[in-house]
Formats: C-alpha cells, structure tokens, sequence
C-alpha cells in the first residue's frame, strides 16, 4: 500500500486495504475536515465508504461537522421555542441567544399548526381519547375517529377509500413497497421524494427526466413486457423545486402502456386546485389517477400520511403494507387536527387567497432582482445557485438577520443545482416579506448570485 499523507490532510483508514486507497481530506485551520471542501455526499454516499468500519464513517462526519460549528455555518437543528410560527424564537446555535426570526423554513403553508379553531378541538377531544391510540390499526389500534378522518381524506380525494398513516414516509414506502414485487417496477419521475423511491428497494426502479413525458414514452417503451405490473410514481407539486406535475400528459402515456399512475400530493393538498382539493382538483382529473398518497404535515398543519384509492386497493394495502399493518395507529391529536384542518381548507377558511397572494408577490420579487428560481409556481421557492458555499454563506447571512431559510446542497439535489429553499406561508405581511426580500437582494449582490 502506498499512502503518504501529509500534515494538511486526514486519512482514514479503510477496511479492505488491498482493493482501494485510503480516503484523504484536507483538514481546515481548526484540525478538522475542511467543511469549505467537502459535501455531505463525501460522508453518505460515496461508495468507498462501504470500504470504512463504523467508527471511521462516524468520525469522518463528525470532523466535518465540527469544522462547520467552528466557523458557525452549521445550521442544522436550530430550534425553536414556540413551534412553527410566522415569527419563531429560535435558539441561535453559536450564541444560545433566542432570536425571532422569520420563518422561510416551514411547510405549515396555511399556518394551520398554529390555528385557534383547530387547537380548541384538539384539547377538547384529544383528552377524551388519551395520549396514545395503544395498538396497530388491525388489531387495537382501530378508532371511529380515524375512520373519520379517512373517510374525509377519500371525499376529499375523490377516491372510494383512504387509510392513514403515523407518517407520510411510512405512507409513501408502505404504499410502494406492499403492492410492488421483484417482478414490478415503479418508474419514478427524477425529482421524486425519497419517500417514494425508498418503496422500491424489494422492486425494480427506473428514472425519466423530470416532468416530461417523452422521456417517460421512452422508458415505457423500452420495458414493454418486461414486468408483470407497472407503476409511474411523480410528485403533485415537487418539493425541491416548487413546480407542478404535467399529469394530463403523464397520466395519457402511462396509462397507454398499462402503467398505473400514483401522485403524491404532499405539497399540493391546501395549495393547489379551486378548493384546495390539489393536482387532481387543479387539472379537472379527479378520480382519474390509480394512487394518490400524501401527507398531514404540510398545509395540513399535522403530522402523519395517507394513500388513498379504490377500495379494493386499500383492502389490500391493508394486509400487505408493512408500515401500516406493524405500526401503531397515530396519536389522536393529530387525528382531530387533520380533520379540522381538512374541513377549513374544503370550505375554503384556511386562509388560501393570503397564501396565493403572497406567493405571487414574492416571485415577482425575485424574478425581479433577477434570481433563478427555475419554474416555481406554488409556496416553494428554490434560490438556484449551483456552488455549495455560497449557498452555505447565504443561509448563514439571512441567518445573522433573522431570516430562516434551509440550505440544499449537493447530493439533495444536482450539484448545479443546489439552492437555498424558501417556502411562503399565508401569515406573512407585506412589510415581513420586504423585509426578507430586500436582505435576499442584498446579500444576492454580495454573493455575486445575482
Ligand atoms: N412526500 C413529500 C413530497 C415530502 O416532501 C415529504 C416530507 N418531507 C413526505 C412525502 C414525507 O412526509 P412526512 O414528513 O409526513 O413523513
């Protein structure tokens, strides 16, 4: 083995020496792995690391974390002391000091967490029912009012019937991985959740570029006869870039090649479509896809997941799903908050028109001072930038002026493509997003991004 390091760079050793080298970092003025230097993927994905016994991989990582605490750009877990409002008090993790920011960070679109309406059904109710539902939905765990609550789910979605999940993840793999089997395969539009994707590991999986269903053709026809069933995976609204799912066409093609079709509407549902309803309402397709999953976690202002579908495809799901059959059935609270978050956004109380306006002011804002927001067209606002450290230096900026945005870099999405995700809710006003924007284009100028 040759390997010479030099005082500038770590090694680590690997386990199996003979196949490949030694992985080498460059270590920073701290001692540590050069944060500047490196990107998660070299910590999480990079193949050698298979070669690396646990105590190196941890300690690899840690180096690096501790090179971004050093210099204060680590900016993960910031916590909050009031939950997720328009203007959280977050713990700022260098100094410990509480420091209201504004809140670019969350998914609560119709800032519905936060909604009297729905807290006072939540503690008139959730007491009643206790603090925890004490068995998986087929045995003890089943309720009338999570039945309830799946049965507004499938109204709402148009569907015969839904069932629900303690998480949106557990929903999405659980959907995916009990219907697909090693002689199936999910094809999976590139921007797909993790979620989705995860489902397939037991499956086959294949990609076509995102949001165009020539690529998709392509795919389908080049796995004619292949498999046994076919199931064409895409997201409603897509998380990272804020853009909506071209499901007319898609939906045309897969179905042509006997593909079924499910839509997860995470970031659609209180969002998108006349009522809220989300991609289905949005087109005028409702009933018209095979699987529709989502979550409670977004505009729903809860936590949990649900798919929703015929009947007899639940049924099944029931008894083949493995995160719904092994798990326990979701705390009540966020059962009746579901519910009443659900109700507001069909009856169109929940605050939608704020959200729209807000959104549409923002993009013109930003496309405006001239930044690259790709196709953003819903509460999602990716700032493209393509180099890890000035997304890393933005965050920390707007940081530093109380403006709570989330950093994506390499490998979340394409290293061209790493961004800083911001996403409106409808609590703003006007003054709190000038005040966010007018720092976004300053420090966009200092940065040289736009
Ligand atoms: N699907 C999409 C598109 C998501 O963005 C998320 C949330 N990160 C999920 C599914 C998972 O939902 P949950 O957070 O409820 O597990």
């Amino acid at each position: 083995m040759s390997f010479n390091p030099t005082s500038s760079r770590k090694h680590y050793h690997l386990f199996e020496e003979e196949q490949i080298d030694h992985m080498y970092f460059d270590i920073s003025p701290a001692g540590e792995i050069d944060a500047n230097k490196y990107s998660l993927y070299n910590f999480t994905g990079d193949p050698k690391l298979e070669y690396a016994e646990w105590e190196s991989r941890m300690d690899m990582m840690n180096s690096w974390f501790s090179d971004m605490k050093a210099n204060e750009r680590f900016l993960y877990e910031r916590e909050s002391i009031n939950g997720s409002k328009v203007v959280s008090k977050i713990i700022d993790p260098v100094t410990k000091e509480i420091r209201e920011m504004l809140n670019f960070a969350s998914n609560d679109y119709l800032n519905l967490t936060q909604d009297p309406r729905i807290l006072e059904k939540v503690t008139a109710i959730a007491p009643y029912y206790g603090a925890g539902a004490g068995g998986v939905p087929l045995l003890s765990g089943s309720m009338n009012i999570i039945k309830q609550l799946q049965e507004k789910i499938a109204e709402m979605k148009g569907m015969e019937e839904a069932i629900v999940y303690s998480s949106g993840y557990g929903a999405n793999i659980g959907t995916i991985s009990g219907l697909l089997g090693h002689r199936d395969v999910a094809i999976y539009d590139m921007f797909a959740h993790a979620s989705l994707i995860d489902g397939s590991k037991g499956s086959n999986k294949k990609f076509f570029s995102h949001n165009d269903s020539a690529s998709l053709e392509k795919v389908l026809k080049n796995i004619q006869n292949k498999y046994i069933n076919k199931l064409v995976v895409v997201d409603g609204v897509y998380s990272m870039d804020g853009d909506i799912c071209k499901l007319p066409e898609i939906l045309d093609i897969a179905h042509y090649y006997g593909a079924w079709v499910l839509v997860d509407e995470a970031h659609a549902t209180g969002v998108i479509g006349r009522t809220g309803k989300g991609t289905l309402e949005y087109f005028g397709l409702e009933g018209k896809v095979d699987i529709i999953t989502g979550t409670l976690s977004k505009a729903v202002g809860s936590v949990g997941g649900y798919v929703a579908a015929s009947s007899r495809l639940i049924n099944y799901l029931k008894y083949t799903s493995r995160s719904y059959m092994f798990s326990t059935s979701p705390f009540i609270g966020s059962v009746v908050s579901s519910y009443e978050a659900l109700n507001l956004i069909s009856k169109q109380e929940a605050g939608m028109d704020k959200l729209w306006e807000n959104i549409r002011y923002v993009k013109d804002r930003l496309l405006k001072a001239g930044f690259n927001i790709g196709n953003a067209e819903t509460a999602i606002f990716p700032i493209i930038i393509g180099d890890d450290n000035k997304v890393k230096e933005m965050t920390y900026r707007l940081h530093q002026q109380n403006i709570f945005v989330n950093p994506v870099p390499y490998p979340a999405v394409p290293r061209k493509l790493t961004r800083v995700r911001m996403t409106i809710t409808a609590g703003f006003s006007i003054e709190q997003l000038d005040y966010a924007l007018n720092q976004i284009e300053k420090i966009g100028k200092e940065l040289e991004i736009i």
